[in-house]
């Protein structure tokens, strides 16, 4: 297909320069629905140069010690920072989400991230017992493993590529990145700015294209012994059954289906805003976002009449609006999936109480071929429903009533996934109860997406795999070795 000049054209970064690809995948804006970028399609000849490159990389930089790694990893963050608008713009126009989002969420934590685990790696301790009686110490040393794959997905772009990229170097791995092919473009220009914080060439590869090809590429790739994934369970099934062969380690921060139980004592003037932003903030499109409301009877009626009111009043718009509380959903494929989710409830018997289907959406001209869709809730669901069971990913949230504590803990329990719950009470005994018994990664109690990355993040059953965290990531993207001396 012709394309015009204007288009923006990505190219891998492998040993430190930018190397264009035999072909090219379009890169659609989300809130136009026009094409304006080309991405690498790059397969196994990409994948095995980028490996090479980190291969070469490795000795001299797992070599460097942990304060030389970590003040180039704090220049990055200081260069990420100096444009961190152009980095908000750029995310905003790549993903469709609000440029507020992008503004005050996804850059500011990339760069975080990188001062985070800069700052994090200079205080590990290993262990050290004795044994008197044999005239032995045993002490515990970690080395950084090797060459690192990584894997992010498109719905918070730089900040989960950065959540992963910072730990790997930190411990002095080198790594090989793939961004989701729907949304390269700040990992691209993260590269241009990784010369002048001085980070030595092969340290950090980007290789850009799909999951099937490069993707699995890498995955499959004997020189690459562990893989930190972030993405849907499905693709954490491939993976898994693709680097079994090769032992790899391997950590899968998935999907969820998150619960949000709020007992009859919650202050609701609390409650209601945080749980719009828990349902509805980035399109809905956050792995942490809350899709199963339980409100218990005593308020469920005056929960549902100012949760549906509050929600109405979210502008759904251009993203580059700073006004507008929500921007485009991805793509269009997974706009109608969303979509049909709704259908599906409406066939079942739930009833729509705003949003798609029921409210017009009005849109500015330049964005009538944009992805967007309105904040929905759905209610009268039961939770066998594929609305209250599988990961929708979007702008939709099903609300339903409980009576006791051990009834909404056990269809809090009643799905497949198991990564973060958000409990609303004043009961200080109850939170704790509840969240003891909850299957869940996280719990937030009377807030949500409040994070100290010091801790573990991750989830149970379907949500994933391993935890990821100071001390989590510090022991993923290492080994450890068990030394004892006779003296
Ligand atoms: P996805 O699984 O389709 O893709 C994620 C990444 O994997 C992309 O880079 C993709 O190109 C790559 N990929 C796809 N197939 C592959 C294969 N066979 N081999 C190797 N790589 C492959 O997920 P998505 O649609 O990009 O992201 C949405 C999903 O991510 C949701 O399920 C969401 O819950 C999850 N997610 C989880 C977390 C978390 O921390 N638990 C955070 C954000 C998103």
């Amino acid at each position: 297909m012709a394309h015009s000049k204007a288009l923006l054209v990505l190219e891998n970064f492998i040993a430190g320069k930018f190397v264009p690809c035999s072909s090219y995948i379009d890169s659609y804006n989300p809130s136009t629905g026009d094409v304006y970028c080309r991405v690498p399609d790059s397969g196994k000849e990409e994948v095995e140069a980028a490996v090479r490159a980190a291969k070469d990389a490795f000795p001299a930089w797992s070599s460097k010690s942990p304060l030389e790694r970590s003040r180039i990893m704090n220049k990055l963050a200081d260069l990420i920072e100096h444009d961190l608008e152009e980095f908000a713009q750029a995310e905003s126009k790549d993903q469709g989400k609000t440029i507020t989002f992008a503004r005050t969420v996804d850059i500011p934590r990339a760069v975080y991230n990188l001062r985070f685990f800069a700052s994090s790696i200079l205080h590990h301790t290993t262990e050290c017992t004795e044994m008197a009686s044999m005239g032995c110490v045993h002490y515990t040393s970690r080395e950084p493993v090797g060459v690192a794959g990584l894997i992010s997905p498109w719905n918070l772009p730089l900040y989960l590529l950065t959540w992963k990229i910072a730990p790997a170097i930190a411990c002095g791995n080198t790594v090989v990145a793939k961004p989701s092919e729907m949304t390269s473009v700040t990992a691209w220009m993260m590269c241009k700015l990784l010369e002048k914080a001085g980070m030595p060439h092969g340290v950090v590869n980007v290789v850009f294209g799909t999951g099937a090809k490069a993707g699995e590429a890498l995955v499959c790739h004997p020189d690459v012994p562990l893989i930190s994934f972030t993405g849907s369970t499905l693709t954490a099934q491939r993976i898994t059954e693709k680097s079994a062969p090769h032992c790899k380690k391997l950590s899968l921060e998935l999907g969820g289906k998150n619960p949000a139980i709020i007992f009859d004592d919650a202050d609701l003037s609390q409650c209601i805003p945080t749980t719009l932003r828990s349902s509805f903030a980035n399109q809905g499109e956050i792995c942490l976002c809350t899709s199963r409301i339980f409100v218990q009877r005593g308020i469920y009626s005056e929960f549902v009449k100012r949760f549906v009111a509050e929600a109405k009043k979210w502008k759904v718009g251009n993203p580059s609006d700073p006004t507008v509380n929500m921007g485009a959903l991805i793509s269009k494929e997974h706009l109608e999936k969303v979509r049909s989710y709704v259908k599906r409830a409406q066939a079942e018997g739930a009833r729509i109480l705003c949003g798609e289907g029921v409210d017009s959406l009005d849109l500015p001209a330049g964005n009538q071929k944009g992805y967007f869709m309105l904040p929905t809730i759905i209610t009268e669901v039961r939770d066998e429903s594929c609305c209250m069971q599988e990961e929708i990913f979007g702008p939709v949230t099903c609300v339903v009533v409980f009576d006791t504590e051990e009834e909404v803990v056990e269809r809090a329990n009643g799905v497949k996934y198991g990564l973060a719950a958000t409990v609303w009470s004043s009961n200080v005994g109850r939170v704790h109860r509840v969240a003891r018994r909850l299957q869940s990664g996280l719990v937030w109690t009377n807030c949500w997406l409040v994070r100290d990355l010091n801790l573990p993040f991750g989830g149970m059953k379907a949500s994933g795999i391993g935890r990821e965290g100071a001390k989590d990531s510090y022991e993923f993207f290492t080994e450890v070795k068990t030394i004892t001396i006779k003296h």
